[in-house]
């Protein structure tokens, strides 16, 4: 019911898939008023995503969510492409993350991550107001709001609801990017493919190990889901369709031809579906944004679809706290687009290049760059690599070589009290300047500090274990992890954003950044993906 007032909330979230409870969440802890509206009435019960990372982590620890989801998640040690005859073609066993205690990469079992996704929003009762069963059936905006019309699905009923800002999160086929008349860009690959799902009765050799089994005709993933499920994804033949696995019987034929047999498994549900790599051609239309699938849509190799729309949401929901509170003008929600456009073109074209391998569509040059040559240091894999920015909310250069734009690490810490923590937790939910060795506020003229001062920003000194402290705000890096980090980019100050990502360092200036407003910043980070495989 609308209340009459100019506004009923700052924030309407269309859609509470995966993408939409994260930005409920991000935004109730906040405290940032929204109201969120599902069509469905409960969680959708089939598994779709099947993975997790550190930094999709981190994101949770903001929320103090991590520990409640680890106990649902299980950890994947090593992923490993093999032949149908058996031969192993290449192991990467996953390297232990910079970015917290969480290791790289979690199997996950969609349906229940979500459960506890959803019950945390319990803490967010009358800040953020769930409506379920309820469909979004009209977007409109003017100069000042959104007007969200939806409907009662149970009663048919239509109500109205004006927000500031409104979030589209309403998956590949929304309906508010139709409205908003946004063109969803690039192809559909043809080929349709099978996802079986089944429940582990007995354990089998490196059931644990995400496998991709490469193969011309018929490339599989076979993945641990949590709780006890597990995954194998099929391609169908030209000749095959939808019809000729359509009985439990024809899906065993898939099965058994990797050597899984009915005392192993039980199968628990199956579906089709074809693999996308498109985009939207925007991701903002004044004031309602695109987010999760509704602005993106990529094949499942790496892993990166949900959790790019995750980290869609958790991009917004700091922006839109600083901009709703009046702390930074509202060009800064342009700069979304700016930051997640490059990474998730990037988590793409990572996605269809790991499509390539399993389907053996790689040139033998190709194949040989995968390994690096005899004695080389290691690489560590683009997909592994802690999040960084292109651009956007940052001042000064981004090159490989700074520290601007990088995810800062997390490692332990301890406060000046002696306390030993995470870095994050001392770090809190704003901004903060790290100085190594030094108060960051030595190095900042009356203008700068006035600037971070107004955002609430706090200061702190990094001392290593074997300095002595000497105030308040002091954070000892016990194992040298942050002061290593910050001497080998060569700066003396960083300040970091809500999201860690540093936005300024001494090198470029420590003003507060002014945002980076790149038209058709999505357009332009997606031209150069390569063909859908
Ligand atoms: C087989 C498969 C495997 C995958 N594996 C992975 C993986 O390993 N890792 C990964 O990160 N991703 C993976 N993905 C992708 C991932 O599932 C999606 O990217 C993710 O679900 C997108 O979340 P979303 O919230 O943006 O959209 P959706 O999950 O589609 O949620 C949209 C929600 O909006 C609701 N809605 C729609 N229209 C309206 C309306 N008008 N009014 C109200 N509500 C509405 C819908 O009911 C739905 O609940 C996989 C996908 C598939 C199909």
């Amino acid at each position: 019911m609308s209340t009459g007032k100019k506004f009923d909330a700052d924030v309407a979230i269309i859609g509470y898939g995966p993408t939409g409870l994260s930005a409920a969440l991000s935004l109730g802890h906040y405290g940032i008023k929204a109201i969120a509206f599902e069509r469905e009435p409960a969680i959708y019960p089939r598994a779709r995503a099947v993975t997790v990372n550190d930094s999709t982590m981190r994101c949770f620890q903001s929320l103090g969510l991590d520990q409640d989801l680890v106990k649902v998640l299980d950890e994947t040690v090593a992923l490993r492409w093999v032949t149908y005859d058996g031969h192993e073609i290449t192991r990467l066993a996953f390297p232990p993350s910079t970015l917290g205690e969480h290791p790289r990469s979690y199997a996950i079992y969609q349906p229940k991550m979500e459960e506890v996704m959803r019950a945390r929003m319990r803490d967010y009762t009358g800040v953020v107001d769930v409506r379920f069963g309820v469909e979004v059936v009209g977007v409109d905006q003017d100069a000042e709001g959104v007007t969200v019309t939806s409907r009662d699905l149970q009663t048919g009923a239509d109500d109205k609801v004006r927000a500031r800002y409104a979030l589209a999160c309403d998956g590949g086929s929304s309906r508010t990017r139709e409205r908003l008349g946004v063109n969803m860009l690039g192809e559909t690959v043809e080929r349709t493919w099978v996802v079986i799902d089944g429940r582990v009765k007995r354990w089998w050799p490196n059931r644990h190990i995400l496998t991709f089994w490469s193969d011309k005709q018929r490339p599989v993933v076979d993945i641990a889901l949590a709780l006890g499920n597990h995954r194998w994804e099929f391609p169908l033949e030209t000749h095959e369709s939808e019809k000729d696995f359509a009985t439990q019987e024809q899906l065993w034929r898939l099965l058994n031809s990797l050597g899984v047999t009915d005392d192993m498994v039980e199968i628990h549900q199956h579906a089709f579906y074809k693999h996308h790599v498109r985009h939207a051609e925007t991701w903002r239309v004044g004031r309602v944004f695109l987010l999760g699938d509704a602005a993106h849509l990529m094949p499942p190799w790496a892993g990166q679809g949900m959790q790019s729309g995750i980290r869609d949401a958790f991009n917004l929901g700091w922006k839109l706290c600083e901009v709703l509170k009046g702390r930074l003008p509202n060009s800064l929600l342009d700069t979304y687009e700016a930051e997640r456009a490059p990474t998730v073109a990037m988590m793409t074209a990572i996605a269809v290049q790991m499509g390539r391998i399993i389907k053996q569509q790689l040139t033998e040059e190709e194949m040989a760059a995968l390994s690096p040559p005899p004695g080389a240091p290691p690489e560590e894999p683009p997909l592994l690599r802690p999040p960084f920015l292109e651009g956007g909310w940052v001042r000064g250069s981004v090159a490989p070589d700074s520290a601007v734009g990088k995810t800062i690490p997390q490692p332990r810490v301890a406060d000046s009290a002696g306390r030993l923590c995470l870095l994050d937790e001392l770090l809190g939910d704003g901004f903060t300047l790290l100085g190594d060795g030094v108060d960051p506020r030595d190095l900042l003229s009356p203008a700068e500090k006035f600037g971070w001062d107004a955002l609430g920003a706090r200061y702190a000194k990094v001392l290593g274990a074997d300095d002595r402290g000497d105030g308040a705000n002091d954070i000892i890096d016990l194992g040298g992890a942050l002061q290593t980090w910050m001497r080998g980019f060569g700066v003396r100050v960083v300040a970091l954003r809500p999201d860690r990502f540093v936005a300024a360092s001494d090198v470029f200036g420590l003003a507060v950044p002014a945002p980076d407003i790149r038209e058709g910043a999505a357009r332009a980070a997606f031209a150069a993906l390569p063909p859908a495989a």
